[in-house]
């Protein structure tokens, strides 16, 4: 277990699924986490006072990550508030999929607005803090998908490559101030997300699965957390893969 005692964290999309495990494995080894939230306050609610009840240190924020002036200026202001942001996992996403030929504009627009301007923007927001303290923790997720593609996801996929991009870019300019920006890729991981997907789908994505079977939340959160310890102060601009050996 790795130690995050008196560093604070911010979550997006902590609600539930892979961003709720998240926040409770950083919780878990000691940081104080924030837990964000777009329509689900109750169930954020609910991850907080599970961490809090567990001897943990948990508070929530709701905001549309979508919307990037309001998600930086978010962010910025929760960094003053709790003295300095160590950890930020732009964790909040959506696939709103579709065939290409059916896919509309909005829903392209959508995706890129929460996946990628406003993961970017909570960035922004976190780094002015840590690039003061000299040191931060950034993560990134991304997905199997933005690195091999999925018929159907084209806008999600694109999205989740972008992150990529952005993950080696910010890794180059940061790295001087010791932050380190790291993405995490699941594969096909049992949450909302893909409780969604159709049978016959989910069928065909599982057969592509080396090791068998979709993997948990809490499987990718041990990952993420990884690359928030200290003992990841080397690694930044890398993609670390939790998928089964679905792509390697
Ligand atoms: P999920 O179960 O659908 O949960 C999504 C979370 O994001 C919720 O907490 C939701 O908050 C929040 N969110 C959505 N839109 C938001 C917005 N506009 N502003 C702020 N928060 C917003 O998703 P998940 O499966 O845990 O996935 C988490 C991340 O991992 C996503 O980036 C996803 O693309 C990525 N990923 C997932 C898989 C997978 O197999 N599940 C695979 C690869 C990558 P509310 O509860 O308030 O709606």
């Amino acid at each position: 277990m790795f130690s995050l005692d008196g560093k604070s964290a911010l979550v997006t999309g902590a609600s539930r699924g892979i961003g709720r495990a998240i926040a409770e494995s950083l919780a878990g080894c000691g940081a104080k986490v924030v837990i964000g939230y777009v329509h689900g306050e109750e169930k954020a609610q609910q991850v907080a006072d599970g961490i809090i009840a567990a001897g943990g240190e948990a508070e929530i924020v709701g905001f549309d990550v979508g919307d990037a002036s309001l998600a930086e200026k978010e962010v910025v202001a929760l960094a003053k508030r709790l003295g300095g942001l160590d950890i930020m996992v732009a964790n909040a996403g959506i696939a709103l999929d579709g065939l290409l030929l059916r896919l509309k504009e909005d829903d392209f627009d959508r995706t890129f607005s929460v996946n990628v301007k406003g993961a970017v923007a909570c960035a922004r927001g976190a780094i002015k803090s840590m690039m003061r303290a000299r040191q931060g923790r950034i993560v990134f997720l991304s997905s199997v998908v933005g690195e091999m593609g999925n018929a159907g996801q084209v806008a999600y996929a694109a999205s989740k490559a972008a992150l990529l991009g952005v993950t080696k870019s910010l890794a180059r300019e940061y790295a001087s101030r010791s932050i380190t920006v790291n993405a995490v890729a699941p594969g096909f991981i049992d949450t909302d997300m893909t409780h969604e997907l159709p049978e016959a789908a989910k069928e065909q994505m599982l057969q592509s699965i080396p090791l068998g079977r979709t993997g948990t939340a809490n499987e990718v959160a041990a990952a993420v957390t990884f690359l928030c310890s200290d003992e990841a102060a080397y690694i930044t601009g890398q993609t670390l893969r939790v998928n089964g050996g679905m792509y390697v």
